[in-house]
């Protein structure tokens, strides 16, 4: 067994995306780079639909052949039934040339993981962070190693918090704010043998799903609560985010967490569909609840705060790994900077709190219930990240929105500046009604 190093340049708590994309960014710098994690991989996770922009980010990481030689299923775009309409968008349409995919996570994430390692990354598993010290020059992290049972303390010049929803940093020094405007619990589970729908609205069998590619299906359900279907290698992911009131009713089920669950889905309009001829796999329900949260310092003196560690909302545009992958690179760069020019540490931090706080405001009102912001202020925030996008990005945003009903959050930065004009896209569609299974078969025959 390795022995775990008393000293580093920098230490990575956490190897998810987050935690990787930074470890992996400056060990191939040359910084000596020590990267723990509680969890061995590969290791359970949710989040599995991936958006387009992360091949930039593989390419920095030498991570794409290994990305792509994985066979993760590719998606054609998403698919919304909200409030009785169907809408849908196809990726290609916002200029992307590679593919957006559906993923394993404990796959992908191990990826990025050992392609870090690969690039130079000490990392250690089943090491978990007790605690940070981040009060003067040399900063410290404490840790208990679950192989041996003993602890220790790495002290370094910079930390990562790359810990996601177990924010270490956040919860140590009480920067940890829950969301109000975001209640939600979720629940997942996988089935076998699901249908899924393809761009243009046929339903197609579980058989076709490398031949004709899936949209990742989103079902509104009441006003706030929604169900997503993601069509994976082995199975698909079905799971439920689920608004406060709905998600008593939910837990007042009675019966076993997974029937309840089951049942719940299978009484969708379009997913009980889908879901017709597919089986459920025993064991396979997890639940989180109240997950979404606000940073109120994102970085200090030595320490920044990257993906989940940093903020979390409603994941109802799949951009949870993208913004883990930028906060990620942010804090490499941030960090980079800093190495080479100590006298500007104070600054390089700032820029770095300043880049994330506006992704992470575009983020969260892009995810908030219509008409559901109690942070006004986040506006101005997230007007400046989307200036930096590119038009195929603001676009693509826009659509997701459109799709699920809530274009209105995006308002206040089109009234900010009206060349952001999100209300003009036309990159997606309606469509009527969905194709049954067979019956494009059937007519051909
Ligand atoms: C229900 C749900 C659905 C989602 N759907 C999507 C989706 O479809 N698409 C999408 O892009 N995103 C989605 N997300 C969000 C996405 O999963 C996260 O944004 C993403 O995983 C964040 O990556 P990360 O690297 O910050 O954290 P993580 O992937 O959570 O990694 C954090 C790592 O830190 C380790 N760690 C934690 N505490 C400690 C400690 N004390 N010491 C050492 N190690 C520690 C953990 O073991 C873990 O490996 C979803 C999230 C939820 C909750």
């Amino acid at each position: 067994m390795e022995t775990i190093p008393g000293k580093a340049d920098v230490v990575v708590i956490g190897g998810g995306p987050a935690g990787s994309t930074a470890a992996n960014l400056l060990a191939h710098r040359g910084y000596h780079v020590v990267l723990l994690d509680q969890a061995r991989h590969p290791r359970l996770m949710v989040g599995e639909s991936i958006l387009p922009h992360i091949w930039k980010y593989m390419d920095q990481l030498g991570a794409a052949e290994d990305i792509e030689k994985a066979g993760f299923i590719k998606k054609a775009g998403g698919t919304a039934i909200w409030r009785g309409v169907i809408r849908q968008m196809r990726l290609a349409d916002f200029g992307f040339v590679r593919p957006s995919l559906h993923v394993e996570r404990a796959e992908f994430d191990e990826i990025l993981l050992r392609v870090a390692e690969r690039r130079g990354v000490q990392a250690f598993e089943e090491v978990v962070v007790r605690q940070v010290h981040v009060e003067g020059s040399e900063k410290s992290v404490s840790y208990a190693d679950r192989r041996s049972g003993q602890e220790g303390r790495i002290t370094c010049k910079f930390i990562v918090d790359a810990s996601g929803q177990g924010a270490v940093i956040a919860n140590q020094l009480g920067f940890r704010e829950f969301d109000k405007d975001l209640r939600f619990m979720s629940v997942w589970g996988y089935y076998e043998n699901s249908a899924y729908i393809a761009h243009g609205g046929s339903i197609c069998e579980w058989g076709k799903r490398r031949e004709i590619r899936p949209t990742t299906v989103q079902a509104g359900i009441g006003d706030w609560g929604w169900c997503w279907h993601i069509v994976q290698k082995e199975s698909t992911s079905v799971g439920l985010v689920l608004a406060p009131a709905q998600a008593a009713e939910f837990k007042s089920g009675g019966d076993k967490l997974e029937e309840r669950f089951d049942r719940a889905c299978r009484r969708i309009p379009i997913i009980g569909d889908l879901l017709q001829e597919a089986r459920f796999i025993p064991g396979s329900v997890h639940a989180i609840r109240d997950f979404a949260y606000r940073p109120t310092q994102l970085a200090g003196d030595g320490w920044f705060l990257a993906g989940d560690a940093a903020a979390f909302v409603d994941p109802i545009n799949s951009a949870g790994v993208v913004t883990a992958l930028y906060t990620g690179y942010a804090a490499a760069s941030a960090v980079d900077e800093s190495f080479k020019k100590p006298a500007s540490r104070a600054y390089y931090t700032e820029v770095f709190s300043t880049l994330v706080r506006q992704r992470l405001s575009l983020f969260r009102i892009s995810a908030l219930p219509a008409g559901q912001n109690s942070f006004p202020e986040d506006n101005a925030l997230a007007l400046k990240c989307a200036q930096l996008d590119s038009r195929d990005e603001q676009e693509l945003l826009f659509a997701q929105t459109q799709l699920t009903d809530r274009p209105g959050n995006l308002a206040p930065m089109h009234a900010m500046d009206p060349r952001l004009n999100y209300t003009s896209s036309t990159r997606y569609q309606e469509v009527p009604a969905l194709i049954p299974l067979g019956a494009e078969l059937q007519a051909a025959g």
